[in-house]
């Protein structure tokens, strides 16, 4: 292979924005163990789910087929911002001195900012096909609240966002731009649901968690009488699948550049954007091609794949949501309030808890100071901010980049710069007056 030694942006035309998603299900060597029902602790079934998913959701949850259809709609709604650009970052290898080749493909040119609404389109748009009136969610730094929130306003459906408390504080921002597209944004715990006034009751200063916010979203869907349904921004097999447009995009993009990743690298909260980039590489892999390394990044603070247990547990706290085989803390965890509020859940992705377990993946928990000093000299070269959560996938880039240099080896090494980090300046200045903690 001769990589193009010239070429910076690697971009494709509209026309090649994928037109189906990607269902690892279909492949995978033995099938990922199914969610169970809260109370019966049997398989939930389509209809348990019913509550709270549009139809065609809960279908893709449970589908086993290999490409599902991406609605015209969704696509027309994508074209605002994919395909998203495939970057080598010449200047960054320059910097380190290092013989590996690194790309980014950088997610952060959505509106939002961030990857996640490759999701929350394709959501918004199931629910408002099925009459549903109001979306309901969780979110921690704000990145799928806002994600939502103009997927709603596109598609003229209500959204109600129950966002953490620890970051409704420090993150303002975010939820200004939850309101410009016209969300109603409540502090978690709230006074407004039964699991938010058990938790304040518990403790009046809970700073609160995704797990807790989950509850009092899913808690006010299934309470409303079926006008409201819930949206959740990741761990969910139909989440991952909706962010498979990434990695088939960036397949297209490589062979643009004549070249093919030897390591892919995403930071891991629930999972969503590592799977979204890597999960079509490992189509090619367990259909016969090419083997490619794939390293999950999570905070040591809270790090469900390297330190937590392989077992069924609930996705929230209160214990309202199935529950799932993953990767996890404990339902009941409060992560310490680190800036990277979307890596703060205290379980993973079934799907990739799965890959991690039959040794597809590779998981690395990395302490957040050294994820800013990644982060700032990632910015300083490439001119892009990342997002705190995306600066985990930064360090691990750039120690692969190193670890290159020590041996000489010319891999290609590409990651997920899931977002930028324009709404979370606070984070990188607590990082120069040194206030931040590992
Ligand atoms: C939400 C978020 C994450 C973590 O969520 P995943 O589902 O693991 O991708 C990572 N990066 C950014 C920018 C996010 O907004």
């Amino acid at each position: 292979m001769s990589p193009d030694n010239t070429t910076t942006r690697f971009l494709l035309p509209e026309s090649r924005i994928p037109t189906t998603w990607y269902n690892i299900a279909a492949d995978l060597p033995k099938p990922v163990p199914p969610m169970l029902h809260p109370v019966t602790r049997e398989p939930v079934t389509p209809g348990d789910l019913e509550p709270l998913f549009a139809p065609q959701v809960i279908e893709q949850e449970f589908s086993t087929d290999a490409e599902i259809d991406i609605p015209g709609a969704v696509i027309d709604v994508y074209r605002q911002w994919r395909p998203s650009p495939l970057v080598r970052a010449r200047r960054l290898e320059r910097a380190l001195d290092t013989p590996a080749r690194v790309y980014f493909k950088y997610e952060g040119v959505s509106a939002a900012g961030s990857h996640k609404p490759n999701t929350a389109i394709p959501q918004a748009y199931y629910n408002k096909v099925a009459g549903t009136k109001t979306l309901m969610t969780e979110t921690g730094a704000g990145q799928w609240g806002s994600s939502l929130a103009m997927a709603c306003a596109y598609f003229d459906l209500a959204c109600e966002i129950y966002m953490v408390k620890v970051s409704y504080d420090q993150k303002p921002y975010r939820r200004g731009l939850m309101e410009t597209f016209g969300a109603k944004v409540t502090a978690s715990p709230s006074g407004s649901t039964e699991a938010g006034r058990a938790a304040l009751a518990a403790d009046p200063d809970a700073t609160g968690s995704l797990g807790l916010a989950i509850s009092e979203a899913v808690e006010a869907a299934v309470g409303s009488g079926g006008s409201a349904k819930y949206a959740l921004g990741s761990v969910l097999n139909h989440v991952l699948l909706h962010q498979t447009v990434v990695g088939q995009e960036a397949i297209a993009q490589l062979e643009l550049a004549d070249d093919y990743p030897d390591i892919l690298i995403g930071a891991a909260g629930g999972g969503s954007n590592f799977a979204g980039l890597v999960l079509p590489f490992l189509r090619d892999r367990l259909r016969g091609g090419r083997a490619v390394r794939t390293i999950a990044v999570e905070p040591s603070s809270c790090p469900s794949l390297t330190r937590g247990t392989y077992e069924y547990d609930f996705g929230d706290t209160a214990g309202l949501t199935p529950l799932a085989k993953m990767h996890t803390l404990g339902h009941d965890f409060v992560p310490p309030s680190i800036h990277a509020g979307g890596l703060r859940y205290h379980g993973m992705a079934p799907i990739v808890s799965a890959l991690v377990d039959l040794e597809y993946t590779e998981p690395r928990a990395v302490p957040q100071t050294a994820c800013f000093e990644a982060g700032v000299t990632f910015a300083r070269n490439e001119g892009i901010v990342p997002a705190p959560e995306s600066t985990h996938a930064v360090r691990v880039a750039i120690d692969e980049a190193l670890h290159c240099k020590e041996t000489g080896e010319e891999k290609t090494i590409l990651f997920s710069l899931s977002g930028h980090g324009n709404f979370d300046m606070q984070a990188y200045l607590d990082y120069f007056a040194g206030v931040l903690r590992d």
